[in-house]
């Protein structure tokens, strides 16, 4: 197949390029030359099969994963080659989004919230804030636009496992992040609260000034990856084995799909 690094005409925008990239642990190869350009606004799913490389990739994409060979370049910068500084600056434009949630139980929802602003904030006003919450309107906004906007002084262990999910993608927003790195955050669910979360997360891709932030999630359900993004990234054994727009998925590619899913 044609990899999109080469095919792509918007390289120049793109959010993620990683150009015949590999990642060993030990000797072991988790991803064999890879080649992935994703473009600004894009929505992309990364899907196959336990162990083909996704988290790898995601790690590549954050920084916290170092290639043994190839180029890696997020939203415009090297994270290989960026200083401390600069690799901070670039971790404050990327949103991470779990299945852990990473949220503190017992303190209100508004802190967990703020905590979307920890990367830009001193560790003092960090504690000023967590004496008397700073920025609470644009928590309030925030929590609003996933629903649950009466919970800003709840105790967030209070709160059911699906509102604390809301609770998490609202600190993504406070933070308004370039890039959305999502690891396998439907993976425990239910089919209607996966459906729920994919569209709440699908939801927080849209930028304050109308923009489209770049989402790039791991999942297991290709169906679900259909309904919600704009383009599938099948991997396999750390190689890119498909790399198709939603708009092109056919019957065809669901056997592709299938094909994907036991390791030879
Ligand atoms: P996926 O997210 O698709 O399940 P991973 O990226 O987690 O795949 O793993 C890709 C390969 O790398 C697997 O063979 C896995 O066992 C291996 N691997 C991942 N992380 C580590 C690690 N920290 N140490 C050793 N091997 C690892």
């Amino acid at each position: 197949m044609t990899p999109r690094w080469e095919a792509s005409r918007d390289d120049a925008d793109a959010a993620l390029r990683l150009q015949g990239v590999s990642v060993a642990y030990g000797n072991r190869l988790a991803l064999d030359g890879i080649n992935l350009s994703v473009r600004r606004g894009e929505r992309v799913a990364l899907v196959g099969p336990s162990g083909a490389g996704k988290s790898t990739l995601l790690g590549l994409a954050n920084g916290t994963v170092t290639p043994i060979g190839g180029r890696v370049e997020v939203l415009g910068v090297d994270p290989t080659a960026a200083s401390p500084g600069a690799l901070r600056a670039l971790r404050g434009r990327i949103g991470a989004v779990h299945q852990q949630l990473n949220l503190i139980g017992p303190l209100q929802v508004v802190h967990n919230v703020n905590a979307g602003r920890l990367g830009t904030w001193s560790r003092l006003r960090a504690l000023r804030s967590l004496v008397r919450p700073l920025h609470v309107e644009e928590a309030r906004a925030a929590l609003e636009r996933v629903g649950i906007a009466a919970y800003l002084h709840a105790r967030t262990d209070r709160l059911s496992g699906g509102e604390q999910q809301r609770v998490a993608l609202a600190r993504v927003l406070v933070q308004d992040p370039d890039l959305v790195l999502a690891d396998e955050p439907v993976a425990s669910l239910d089919p209607a609260r996966a459906e729920e979360v994919m569209s709440l997360l699908c939801g927080v891709m849209d930028g304050q000034a109308g923009e489209r932030r770049t989402l790039v999630v791991s999942l297991h359900d290709f169906d679900l990856a259909v309904r919600h993004c704009d383009r599938i990234v099948g991997l396999r054994q750390g190689r890119v084995v498909l790399d198709v727009a939603v708009e092109e998925v056919g019957e065809g590619t669901g056997e592709r799909i299938y094909d994907l899913t036991p390791d030879p």
